[in-house]
């Protein structure tokens, strides 16, 4: 948990009520939190929904795990240290998307479990659903889009090591994701479309 360093904030709110804005945009704002191993498919499907989403004229935003390392985060590697704080900014982040009443899609490793339940926790009751993009390490290894299991692999046995989630850093699955998505059983496209049936069905998607 950071540290509140400045005294004397308060929260300013603002005249449009949570319920006006949901009204006024058509939809609820909402986190979706893709979480899987390198390859398992979590930016392929993310953005297939994204465009899914804007083509329904419902407004859906991407924060990808590069994307953000590039910017915001660009002074975190990946210790557990900087791990955990990169997915506490993340978290903030999305939180004011959601509250902004957007679709926020997040693609992150986010590989260990304490630090995505402690977004969950934050989040307002029914606005955080998280998503286990699922894949076996050796598919995953197959896949392998960027090199980067195989230059992970070249790393350990070089004796180096390189902090890589699935090889020589741990991947903790979700206990309690609100949808599993087994990614060796399905193609992005039908990944993206059940995400988009959770939500029409959940109510995210108004009218
Ligand atoms: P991540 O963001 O999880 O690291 P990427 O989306 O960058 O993963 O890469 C996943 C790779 O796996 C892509 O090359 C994609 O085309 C491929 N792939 C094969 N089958 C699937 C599937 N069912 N769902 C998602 N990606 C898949």
């Amino acid at each position: 948990m950071a540290e509140q360093k400045a005294t004397n904030v308060t929260w300013h709110a603002g005249s449009v009520t949570r319920e006006e804005r949901q009204i006024l945009l058509n939809q609820k704002g909402v986190t979706v939190w893709m979480t899987g191993l390198s390859a398992s498919g979590k930016s392929t499907i993310a953005v297939i929904l994204e465009q899914m989403l804007l083509h329904k004229k419902k407004h859906a935003y991407r924060l990808d795990g590069d994307n953000i390392r590039m910017g915001l985060n660009k002074n975190l590697g990946f210790s557990a240290e900087d791990r955990a704080e990169n997915i506490r900014r993340i978290g903030e982040v999305a939180k004011l998307f959601t509250d902004a009443g957007v679709v926020t899609i997040c693609s992150f490793i986010s590989p260990y479990r304490k630090d995505r339940d402690l977004v969950r926790a934050s989040s307002k009751p029914g606005e955080f659903i998280e998503v286990y993009v699922k894949v076996s390490l050796d598919a995953a290894e197959k896949r392998d889009p960027k090199g980067l299991y195989k230059k992970a692999r070249a790393a350990v046995a070089a004796g180096k090591g390189m902090g890589f989630t699935g090889v020589d850093d741990p991947y903790e699955a979700p206990e309690k994701p609100e949808m599993v998505i087994d990614t060796e059983a399905g193609t992005p496209e039908s990944a993206a479309l059940e995400i988009l049936a959770h939500l029409e069905s959940g109510g995210y998607l108004t009218s």
